[in-house]
């Protein structure tokens, strides 16, 4: 009996370690060491069963605004229900990480165009919906999304993609923010 109970604690304990060293604290996402180890993990499966990728990048826009305006503790409140709002964007097989302060990043596998331009279009439209309400005010919480789509998998580098999918994540900024925009590889 005594043995079951300190297996069962090691048990515990070894999964409490590895929630910790993989999961982001505030979200519960994927944390970027993760999100990035499953990018790399997915295009080598894309590549050798030869299906699409995408791997989409967010930035909340003009978060720095809400810092300012309620304080750290609310800004991180609207993280979260941005980050609720994202997911429910997304299909069962879609993988969401958090690889940065308001940063996060969607994997897609298989993920073509297509498919890649409506979760995008379907997270946006999910975030502007209403009004986000914190402590101290109620915001209009916009993002914005850039995506690189990987087709023909062939010797696309990891780092190449998360270049292309950034870049793409600029030119939606640059084109007004609340946009998606996608780039092919
Ligand atoms: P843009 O539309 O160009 O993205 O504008 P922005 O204000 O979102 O851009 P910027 O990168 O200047 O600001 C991001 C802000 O996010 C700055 C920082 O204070 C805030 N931030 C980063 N991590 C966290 C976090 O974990 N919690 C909270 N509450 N704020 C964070
Ligand atoms: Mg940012
Ligand atoms: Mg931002």
């Amino acid at each position: 009996e005594e043995m079951l109970d300190i297996t069962e604690e090691l048990r515990e304990a070894r999964d409490a370690l590895e929630t910790e060293a993989t999961r982001d604290s505030l979200t519960g996402l994927w944390n970027r060491r993760s999100i990035l180890d499953l990018l790399r993990r997915d295009l080598a499966r894309a590549e050798r069963e030869q299906q699409s990728l995408s791997a989409v990048m967010i930035d909340v826009d003009h978060f720095k605004r809400i810092n300012d305006s309620v304080g750290h503790p609310a800004g991180d409140e609207v993280l979260l229900e941005v980050t609720r709002r994202v997911a429910s964007a997304l299909r069962t097989a879609d993988i969401l990480g958090r690889i940065g302060g308001e940063e996060f990043l969607i994997i897609l596998c298989p993920g073509d165009e297509r498919t890649a331009v409506e979760v995008m279009e379907r997270a946006r439209h999910a975030c502007e919906s209403e009004p986000i309400r914190v402590d101290g005010g109620n915001f209009d919480v916009t993002i914005s999304l850039g995506a690189a789509v990987v087709n023909e998998v062939g010797d696309v580098d990891f780092s190449e993609i998360l270049k292309t999918a950034d870049h793409a994540l600029y030119r939606a900024k640059e084109g007004g923010r609340n946009r998606s925009e996608v780039k092919p590889l």
